[in-house]
């Protein structure tokens, strides 16, 4: 009898398993770490997890290979050369921390705002941006102005949330979902197993995007649209929605401001504002009585269209009617815009008609009863099944902005928010639009708090950081007349600014995360000069430049002062429901990292150092009266200890003394293990009848009050008319005491339109469109996450270096070939790449992977690594400013409203190469490794020898 061989099938990989979050990518996916000998062997998702369910992607799995990446740094540095030349030496934590203390003690006493404490892609911005407070800086934020903040800021001022971190499509039941410029990067496991969960339904996904890889390669249809031009696509959408009066009208008055009437007098200070009575309540008419109303009141007819006298005399019309007047004139028809798109006006009709068809004819009933904000009772929920997806392919551009908020127009005007099979929104969104926090910083002391948080959401005028004279108040010019809604900040202008004194020169600048001096920076080379520029007396231009990373990254060679961070495997963490939580449409959730391993190296957490440093300045919120720290076992005693609103801490889950509690709390002593024993999350399902319409949802938002989402369980009224926008118009036209420098007025006056509107981007309007007729863009890929994954031995494997993408059409055209080398000029700069030709991209428009291209020497690679002399960054070609007109101000390259780097509005020209030296350009002088770090190894392997010993 033959015997079957002696396999085991099953063997054991590890001898202890451990949960926590993977970091691998900002989508915060549960997994499971895999130990062997207390050495990470193994990871895998975690099934019971909220946001993966169990799915890893390559990125995750690739964590093992981050966590043991030889550029991990492994010591304080103290620069002792020249900046740029990696000249440190190693020192002991308390120096470390006594320096810093130094040097940002002395900035506190004089004035705060002479610190720049900017944070990249950290998940802990609730405690940094806190901590930019209690210092008493309004130079504080994170790197959401370089990402994808007219996303952010354009739902918060019209729905009350946003996509991605926000909202998410209802994947169980939408039956037609339009993606706008989604690359394979922002929440990357969630959509992807919701688009399997589409497909597997028949439901017809559509993909506009210039470029057709990832999402867009397996979209039933894919629109290859010229950049820039989603709004106008969008807006003829509209167009043939309103003309084929194929629109929820109900939805429309029931839950946004349709009805609301607006101040028509033109040249007058109230023109364009809402009518309201005594209370400041908006008015309606109402067409039944035939008289004014609260626009908020039950029962009544309310007018769409039409015009109506108000009590004074003066002339006023529903929002509507504007809506309808915009939108269905004809230079929005499908004919007009379709040669500027790229697309033909028989597929926006076509597209328009399947959206119309999908919401009205195929509409979802759920026998689901619920009583809305006014009491009324309703025994089912409808749903329109179209939803909608938008990323940084249409933020990151000039007119980003509005381009989002014409996209949740289309969606109100379908009905298709926050109902059965459309866009719905995660707690603790949907909020008060816009959110009631206002930036602070209007004044600043010294040796004192800010008096709130650094970012925040201005009204109107009087909201704006700015000194009496239009001066901005901050560093980054975030909340001045040139960025007023910048409410994630310009991190991409801070050392632009502060290298020119403008608005003024700063001591310090402190960074965590942000590889600033290289891929995260619009023109790279020119920032890395400002590091390096020195006055007239020697000193840098930058005096201080504190800088906190794990890895040996370009920009750890250009501070003073290096804090080692450690890896997201060795520390806690909170994914906080105060910051960016990770909860779904069906309710709410957070969830911690614990540490896995210790750290085998003289590292701390960024987070700990943070209070540490907190402590020993003697901030208000970091020390106990005796002037003790408060936090002293560092994140984790803040994690549980602090109270950001009495009751309300960090997490939301196991709070009260034993854990009994959720939301709001006493403090828990015990959290922590509660949260270690629940697979490092907490979630909370919402009442079948909570889960739908949350903005007018009783249930729901008296729930969402206690929880402390929102200031009271009021109804949230959807904005297609933005009166914010127009009060920042009206400034412009000569209104109010607070009004644009005169340099700024028509800029202004021409970005805040209440309501959307597309033109072209900016950079498009300065240059010479027949010197660079080409658009050019990046997108991250599916496998990395941003310079993390370029430097991670396995994901370099997949991809080691980057081309420059032309369609096949355009390189014949050219006279190229796949594999020339080009130049590429821009209105900045030129670089020198290999070109690769492909069909699925826009004629127009070429393009590259992001962040792959390495300066020589960074991240412990090899001097030659195909990184550094095959990669490249188009960030060389993008400028932090727009081409000059004029003399005089010289204006950000960015979206007027939100400051949103404007990194998509990129315009070139390519030209072949001669025959020569086949190295990207530019090159760098090679980075020397710091101390500590040993030779780059020529190949780095993880997990032999637990095979050996597994044999
Ligand atoms: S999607 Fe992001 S967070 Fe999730 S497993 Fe992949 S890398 Fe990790």
């Amino acid at each position: 009898m033959r015997r079957e061989p002696d396999i085991d099938l099953s063997p054991t990989v590890s001898d202890a398993v451990k949960f926590t979050t993977c970091y691998m990518c900002a989508c915060r996916c549960g997994i499971k770490v895999h130990l062997r000998d207390g050495q990470v062997r193994h990871i895998e998702g975690n099934r019971n997890h909220p946001v993966n369910k169990g799915v890893l992607c390559g990125k995750g799995a690739s964590g093992i290979m981050q966590h043991y990446s030889p550029a991990r740094l492994r010591k304080p540095l103290k620069r002792v050369g020249e900046r740029g030349k990696s000249a440190f030496v190693e020192i002991e934590w308390d120096e470390a921390l006594a320096i810093a203390t130094q040097w940002l003690s002395a900035i506190r006493r004089s004035d705060p705002k002479k610190l720049a404490f900017f944070t990249g892609r950290d998940q802990s911005q609730s405690l940094t941006g806190w901590w930019a407070s209690e210092f008493g800086t309004p130079n504080f934020a994170a790197h959401g102005g370089f990402c994808s903040v007219n996303i952010a800021a354009a739902g918060l001022y019209t729905i009350g949330g946003a996509f991605w971190e926000f909202g998410e499509p209802d994947w169980d039941r939408t039956k037609y979902f339009m993606l706008f410029g989604v690359a394979e990067d922002h929440d990357s496991n969630p959509i992807k197993a919701g688009l399997a969960k589409l497909k597997a339904r028949g439901a017809k996904i559509v993909s506009v995007n210039p470029i057709r890889t990832g999402y867009s390669a397996i979209a039933d249809e894919w629109i290859g649209i010229r950049p820039g031009t989603d709004g106008l696509f969008v807006l003829a959408l509209i167009h043939e929605l309103l003309h084929a009066d194929k629109i929820d009208l109900d939805f429309l008055v029931r839950y946004a401001n349709a009805h609301w009437l607006v101040v028509q007098s033109p040249g007058a200070a109230d023109h364009g504002l809402f009518a309201r009575d005594a209370d400041g309540e908006p008015l309606a008419w109402d067409a039944r009585e035939k008289a004014l109303v609260k626009a908020g009141s039950v029962d009544i007819a309310p007018a769409v269209v039409g015009e109506f006298a108000l009590a004074d005399g003066r002339k006023a019309v529903p929002v509507f009617q504007l809506v309808a007047a915009r939108y269905m004139d004809a230079r929005y028809s499908p004919a007009a815009v379709a040669a500027r798109c790229g697309v033909s006006a028989d597929a926006i009709r076509r597209i328009a008609a399947e959206l119309a068809e999908t919401a009205f004819e195929q509409t979802i009933e759920l026998d689901v009863e619920w009583t809305d904000w006014a009491g009324r009772k309703h025994d089912k929920v409808v749903g329109r099944p179209v939803a909608m997806h938008a990323m940084r392919g249409v933020s990151a551009h000039s007119n980003g902005f509005h381009t989002c908020r014409a996209i949740h127009l289309l969606q109100a005007l379908l009905g298709a928010i926050d109902c059965p099979g459309g866009f719905r929104f995660k707690a603790p969104f949907p909020q008060a639009i816009p959110p009631t926090q206002k930036p602070a910083g209007k004044s600043v002391s010294a040796n004192a708090p800010l008096g709130g948080a650094p970012l925040g959401f201005p009204m109107g005028p009087e909201d704006l950081l700015v000194e009496p004279d239009g001066t901005p108040i901050r560093i980054d010019k975030a909340f001045s007349w040139e960025a007023p809604l910048a409410i994630h900040g310009m991190m991409h202008m801070v050392i632009a600014n502060a290298w020119r004194g403008d608005p003024y020169p700063i001591d310090t600048l402190f960074m965590y995360m942000a590889n600033m001096a290289w891929n995260s920076s619009m023109n790279t080379a020119r920032v890395i000069d400002m590091l390096t520029d020195k006055d007239a007396d020697g000193g840098y231009k930058i005096p201080h430049f504190i800088y906190s990373d794990a890895y040996f990254s370009e920009t750890v060679a250009y501070a003073d002062l290096v804090l080692p961070d450690t890896t997201y495997l060795e520390r806690w963490d909170c994914i906080s429901m105060l910051d960016r939580a990770i909860g779904s449409a069906d309710g709410p959730a957070d969830a911690i990292r614990q540490p896995i391993v210790p750290p085998d190296r003289d590292v701390r957490a960024f987070q700990t150092v943070l209070l540490d440093l907190g402590a020993r300045l003697g901030l208000r919120g970091m020390t106990d009266e005796d002037g003790s720290p408060k936090y002293p076992g560092g994140y984790s005693d803040y994690i549980v200890n602090h109270q950001r609103a009495p009751g309300v801490g960090p997490l939301a889950g196991w709070r009260g003394e034993k854990g009994e509690a959720y939301g709001r709390g006493a403090v828990n002593p015990k959290q922590l293990e509660a949260y270690v024993d629940n697979e490092c999350f907490w979630r909370h399902e919402l009442a079948p009848e909570q889960k739908f319409y949350k903005f007018a949802n009783r249930r729901y938002l008296e729930f969402a009050a206690d929880m402390g989402f929102v200031r009271s369980a009021a109804p949230i009224v959807i904005q297609l008319y933005s009166e914010p926008l127009q009060k920042f118009r009206l400034a412009a036209e000569g209104h109010g005491p607070i009004q644009p420098p005169d340099d700024l007025r028509q800029r202004v006056k021409a970005a805040f339109d209440p309501l959307p509107f597309w033109r072209p981007p900016l950079e498009e309007q300065r240059v010479d469109r027949s010197v660079y007729p080409l658009h050019a863009l990046t997108q991250r890929p599916m496998i990395m996450y941003h310079s993390w994954g370029s430097q991670n031995a396995w994901q370099r494997q997949i991809l080691g270096r980057n081309k420059l993408y032309v369609a096949t059409t355009t390189a014949r055209m050219l006279g190229l070939a796949d594999g020339d080398w080009v130049r590429a000029f821009s209105h900045n700069g030129a670089i020198k790449v290999q070109i690769k030709t492909m069909d699925g991209v826009n004629s127009d428009t070429v393009w590259t992977w992001n962040a792959v291209g390495k300066r020589s020497g960074a991240w412990m690679l090899a001097p030659d690594a195909p990184e550094a002399r095959k990669g490249f960054l188009l960030n060389h070609l993008i400028s932090e400013h727009l081409p000059r007109l004029t003399e005089g101000r010289r204006l950000s390259n960015s979206d007027p409203i939100t400051g949103q780097a404007a990194w998509f509005d990129l315009r070139v020209r390519i030209e072949k190469c001669g025959p020569g030296d086949e190295t990207t350009q530019p090159q760098f002088a090679k980075l020397p490794r710091p101390p500590g770090l040993g030779p780059p190894p020529s190949v780095h392997r993880r997990g032999a020898a637990f095979a050996r010993r597994s044999r």
